[in-house]
């Protein structure tokens, strides 16, 4: 069992209401409106610099996650089925039931001192978003950025929070003395419009909205900070229309993002289960043409992928992706750039 490798904290009272958590589990819960109903399991970690396991089909190799579960809880996670690890469930746990690795910036430090690390790139909220709401009462990440900075490790960090922002002061002393990537997550971006924030709200409940998440892009990017958009996860008759795709790839390029990266929804299980009963609930009509779309496996057709990816390159072109906005002028460092539109049809990311 995963929890083997992780060890509790002594301090506060078991909950003997939990099994797994039975033998001396510490449990906290906060009476304020943002964390009603969330339990939180405060845990020692041994260790927090993670290599990736060799088949994932990502672009680096080493994350760090301080969080297990997410607030932001969003039906199609991906990451849901790792809380089965755990033995809890892949759905209403997974929203409410976080484990937070106390430790985190101290193991942190460590490690990136000890004489075997290399220095390699670092990827944070690969697997879930280490800027969820949890983030502000523990404020891991403030200790965890003060060790790459101080390292001068390289990293990157992918988001849907805001608070991110809190930390602007360390991205930036960070990005003086090493490669510093940021990315926010948004599938779909309406016009501010009724029918978008329902949809918003329906889908990704504890998320800030997508028009936030792009006010954190222009203020990254305003800072000096390349920030890209992964536009994801793009559903399927629901925001890929034409008009939708327009919307959000305008929006996109009016927020400076230096690039985008379009991924269309995958349902693995645990996130599969999930979402195709909150589409059961929300949109019964569209339940056999998903079932049509996702009846073979986890990924939607190639044809429908390529047809996707097309479009949003050919937006990103028209509405200047990359080639507007703040970062084209106040990039800290000169480096290389990411294209302004990359495939991400295969990336296990949120
Ligand atoms: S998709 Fe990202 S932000 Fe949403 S619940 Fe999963 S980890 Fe959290």
């Amino acid at each position: 069992m995963r929890w083997d490798n992780l060890r509790l904290t002594d301090v506060g009272e078991p909950d003997t209401a939990t099994p797994l958590f039975a033998r001396k589990a510490v449990t906290r819960t906060f009476d304020t409106p943002g964390f009603r109903g969330v339990t939180f399991y405060e845990i020692h970690a041994r260790s927090i610099i993670n290599r990736v396991p060799g088949a994932s089909r990502v672009p680096f190799q080493w994350t760090i996650n301080p969080y297990r579960g997410c607030t932001h809880a969003c039906n199609y996670c991906f990451a849901r089925n790792t809380h089965t690890y755990l033995d809890l469930d892949a759905g209403r746990d997974f929203d409410s039931k976080i484990v937070v690795k106390v430790n985190a910036p101290e193991l942190v430090r460590r490690e990136l001192a000890a004489p075997r690390w290399r220095g390699a790139h670092i990827a944070m909220g690969t697997n879930v978003d280490c800027y969820q709401r949890a983030e502000g009462r523990y404020r891991l990440m403030r200790g965890i950025l003060a060790a790459l900075r101080d390292a001068a490790n390289p990293f990157s960090i992918l988001t849907k929070g805001s608070l991110i922002l809190r930390d602007l002061d360390l991205l930036t002393e960070a990005a003086e003395v090493t490669d510093v990537g940021t990315a926010v997550s948004a599938g779909f971006i309406g016009d501010d419009d009724a029918e978008a924030a329902a949809l918003w709200r329906s889908v990704e409940p504890g998320t800030p909205s997508p028009g936030k998440r792009l006010e954190v892009c222009a203020t990254l990017t305003g800072h000096g900070l390349p920030c890209s958009v992964l536009m994801a996860p793009i559903l399927p008759y629901l925001t890929d229309s034409p008009k939708a795709l327009d919307c959000a790839v305008r929006r996109i390029a009016a927020a400076g993002a230096t690039g985008i990266t379009p991924i269309v929804l995958h349902l693995r299980p645990g996130a599969r289960e999930w979402f195709m009963s909150w589409l059961a609930r929300e949109h019964p009509r569209l339940v056999p043409r998903y079932l049509e779309l996702y009846g073979r496996g986890a990924y939607a057709p190639k044809s429908y992928q390529q047809r996707i990816t097309d479009q949003v390159r050919e937006l990103a072109e028209r509405h200047g992706v990359g080639r507007s906005g703040p970062a084209a002028a106040r990039r800290i460092r000169s480096r290389p750039q990411p294209p302004a539109v990359e495939t991400g049809e295969q990336l296990t990311l949120m």
